[in-house]
């Protein structure tokens, strides 16, 4: 059973749904469902991954959790509070505890503010310090935590490369001491070498402040390095979820053994050995009915094309969405 007390964040049943305009539709409305229904919970400290392919919703659910984008339904569930309910000030406070870091840090960096400015910037609409010298001080203590030079302080944005703008984009994320990161691809657009230090880097910040993260990634083999408990999303709905040894051992859903079976390995298995899925992702739009990876799934049954599966606890803390596991 899992202890309460040690949950940080709990996600209930989180909708993100797009209403669109189609023209092969006549001009009739039709809706994108690119969160639908996903509940999880992250402990304190822990680092729980979310993966799957490129449009499957992860960044939109990251994005809804901090309400980034509004959610369409579900709660959230932060420290104990409900964080989609939250208005005005409280709103602002309870986002001094969550944080989002981008894939593409310069994007979401400003450019005509220096380096100082921008870690300065979170703790001055916090106003957590009496003076400006505390609150220096405080921006001196961050760029050093994140291995960012001091005499950096003054530059802008441009005359970074890719790694130091992430430390930037890190530095100004823990200014506050968040409990949870929200780490949207934080790695994907930097070379390898790079990627590696910034990992270690958030790993070496969750040790010494216990801060929690989800970390979103198309990258199975950095998510397995980083990541205590894994998601598998797809299509918008969640389809497995254990922790990280569980889940790269024995994957149970369809969909995450053919994901982990396209992971290059270097002279173990010839290309016929690999699960290659068919077909392409069904629009959000129009997802087939039942199970979602039905059109694509090499075990489908008459079942998975009408019922749609719960997502349901096949062994202790391992839990799946496919018909596979209905109890006979
Ligand atoms: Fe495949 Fe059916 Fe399981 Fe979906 S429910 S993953 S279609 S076996």
């Amino acid at each position: 059973m899992e202890n309460n007390q040690d949950v940080l964040l709990k996600v209930e049943h989180l909708k993100k749904y797009y209403s669109i305009k189609s023209s092969s539709l006549r001009g009739k409305k039709s809706v994108v469902k690119a969160v639908d229904d996903i509940s999880f919970d992250v402990k304190i400290g822990e680092t729980f991954g979310i993966v799957g392919e490129s449009g499957c919703g992860k960044s939109t659910m990251g994005k809804s959790v901090i309400r980034l984008i509004e959610p369409t339904e579900g709660k959230v569930i932060l420290d104990g509070q409900d964080f989609t309910s939250l208005k005005g000030k409280e709103l602002q406070e309870a986002r001094d505890k969550i944080k989002l870091i981008f894939q593409d840090p310069y994007a979401s960096l400003n450019p005509r503010m220096t380096v100082k400015d921008i870690i300065a910037e979170p703790i001055d609409i916090a106003k957590c310090y009496k003076t400006k010298e505390e609150r220096d001080a405080r921006v001196v203590e961050v760029m050093k935590q994140v291995g960012l030079n001091l005499d950096y302080m003054y530059r802008y944005p441009h005359e970074f490369s890719g790694g130091q703008r992430q430390r930037i984009g890190i530095a100004r994320a823990i200014a506050l001491q968040p409990k949870l990161i929200i780490c949207d691809e934080p790695v994907s657009a930097l070379d390898v070498s790079i990627q590696a230090k910034i990992i270690n880097l958030l790993n070496e910040l969750q040790e010494k402040m216990g801060i929690a993260y989800i970390f979103i990634s198309h990258d199975l083999s950095v998510v397995k390095h980083i990541a205590d408990r894994v998601g598998v999303m797809y299509l918008g709905n969640m389809m497995e979820m254990a922790d990280t040894e569980s889940l790269y051992a024995k994957p149970l859903h369809p969909y995450t053994q053919a994901l982990f079976s396209a992971i290059p390995r270097i002279g173990k298995e010839r290309i016929e050995d690999k699960q290659i899925l068919g077909g392409d992702v069904p629009s959000p739009a129009n997802p087939p009915k039942g199970c979602r990876f039905c059109t694509r799934c090499p075990k489908v049954m008459d079942i998975c094309k009408t019922e749609r599966p719960d997502f349901k606890e096949v062994e202790p803390g391992h839990f799946c969405a496919c018909h596979l596991y209905d109890k006979k």
